[in-house]
């Protein structure tokens, strides 16, 4: 069996462990959490589980945010973080 080379990424909302293709990635672009999943924003993103819940998890938690980013301009004020999520259909 041939193993592939798939990155894994935690997910900052529950810590789950997943292939990067199934997650959502997120980077810290205009003072928002943006996703980004075709890697448009540079840099460091965080990764979170495609559902609402893990994206509430990652928008309560700035500290955690701006550590995995290692942002410090993001800060606990920013709670909740401002968040720019795109639309599924345009996929
Ligand atoms: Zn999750």
């Amino acid at each position: 069996m041939i193993q592939l080379m798939v990155s894994i990424r935690t997910c900052l909302g529950c810590g789950k462990k997943a292939p990067k293709t199934s997650m959502l990635r997120f980077a810290w672009y205009n003072w928002h959490l943006m996703q980004d999943n075709k890697g448009f924003v540079n840099g460091r993103g965080v990764y979170s589980c495609d559902n609402e819940s893990c994206i509430q998890a990652l928008v309560d938690n700035p500290r955690k945010v701006a550590g995995a980013l290692r942002c410090p301009a993001i800060k606990a004020k920013h709670k909740p973080l401002p968040l720019k999520v795109s639309d599924k259909t345009a996929e």
